[in-house]
């Protein structure tokens, strides 16, 4: 199989790919763009997007995926469907083989826009309500929830922030905390425990989250003394971590302790020369699609300016 030579391979579909691939290809750079096994990324797992400038009324999440890509592929942009299979970013142009061996692909630039994953608890009742109440994203979806109740799982510095922000938001906010301490920094800790409407349920685990035909009603609690008590919700927030989906650059570019890659300098340039990151994949902190979509500008922007120091 003859290799398939191209200048930028973007890899991922979500708000930093189709990003760095409207910017490259408005540069004349013939971007190809893989959108992986999640087309739209993390975003289309919720529903509207209410914080997303320039949309009065909010957008739906995947007429936003969708219209960013229509946008790329207008702007001439080849946007495949598959799965990178292995790379090689030991020298360049970068060896890419595409679903099992489909297709091969030299690159000389690669922009990883792969996202991150939120961690799910893997309850059934959690998957069947997934945007009917539960969620993973609490500046996402708190807004919905507005003087209801919520519940937020995790004991770490994301729940406590979660859980301060919906406490703003909502009448009363649950933590459901599986163990007797929380995992989060001092400073994260004393803003939940200064924060009236939130009660903590320490050594707490969720058996079943509960809900009818409109959504989530409520959950089941499971203490580790083995009491089981129901709490009445309308909103169940994930906040038990997110895992970056970094795996398969990680034999050779850079991540911190927990897998996000580093980039240098406040660019997308990353410790490969070539290889730029964009996207949730490269920040633990900020998470939102209008970050990850900025960040797709530069990664794009460092491939132009990469290439043309190299001709
Ligand atoms: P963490 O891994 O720090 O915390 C995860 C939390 O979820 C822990 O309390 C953990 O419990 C709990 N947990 C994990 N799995 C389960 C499960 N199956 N059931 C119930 N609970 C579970 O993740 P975060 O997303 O909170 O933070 C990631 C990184 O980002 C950290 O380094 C954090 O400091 C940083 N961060 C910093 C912020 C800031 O500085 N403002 C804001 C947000 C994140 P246990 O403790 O028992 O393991």
């Amino acid at each position: 199989m003859t290799p398939e030579n191209i200048k930028v391979l973007i890899i991922g579909g979500g708000p930093a790919g189709f990003t760095s691939a409207i910017y490259a290809s408005r540069a004349g750079l013939g971007p190809v763009l893989y959108e992986g096994m999640e087309p739209g990324g993390q975003l289309t797992t919720t529903t509207v997007i209410e914080n997303y400038p320039g949309f009065k009324d909010g957008v739906d999440a995947n007429e936003l995926m969708n219209a960013m890509r229509d946008q790329a592929k207008r702007l001439g942009a080849d946007v495949r469907r598959g799965s990178i299979s292995s790379i090689d970013l030991s020298e360049r142009p970068f060896k890419v083989t595409i679903d099992d061996g489909a297709a091969e692909i030299l690159a000389e630039t690669v922009i990883i826009a792969t996202g991150a994953t939120a961690k799910y608890l893997g309850l059934p009742s959690e998957v069947k309500f997934r945007g009917m109440g539960v969620s993973a994203c609490a500046t996402c979806d708190g807004f919905f929830y507005r003087k209801k109740d919520v519940a937020v799982v995790g004991g770490g510095d994301t729940a406590c922030e979660e859980a301060t922000y919906l406490a703003t938001l909502c009448r009363k906010v649950y933590m459901i905390v599986r163990r007797d301490v929380f995992r989060a920094s001092k400073a994260m800790q004393e803003r939940v425990m200064n924060t009236p409407n939130i009660e903590i349920l320490w050594n707490c685990s969720t058996q079943e989250v509960l809900g009818d035909e409109y959504g989530v009603t409520g959950a089941r609690i499971l203490r580790k003394s083995g009491e089981v008590f129901d709490i009445e919700i309308d909103g169940f927030f994930l906040a038990i971590g997110h895992h970056p989906n970094s795996d398969l650059f990680s034999k050779w570019v850079e991540t911190d302790e927990l897998g996000y890659i580093k980039t240098k300098d406040g660019s997308s340039r990353t410790n490969v020369e070539g290889v730029f990151a964009a996207g949730d994949v490269q920040d633990p902190h900020y998470r939102q699609a209008i970050n990850a979509a900025a960040s797709g500008c530069r990664a794009a922007l460092d491939a132009e300016k990469f290439l043309l120091s190299q001709a």
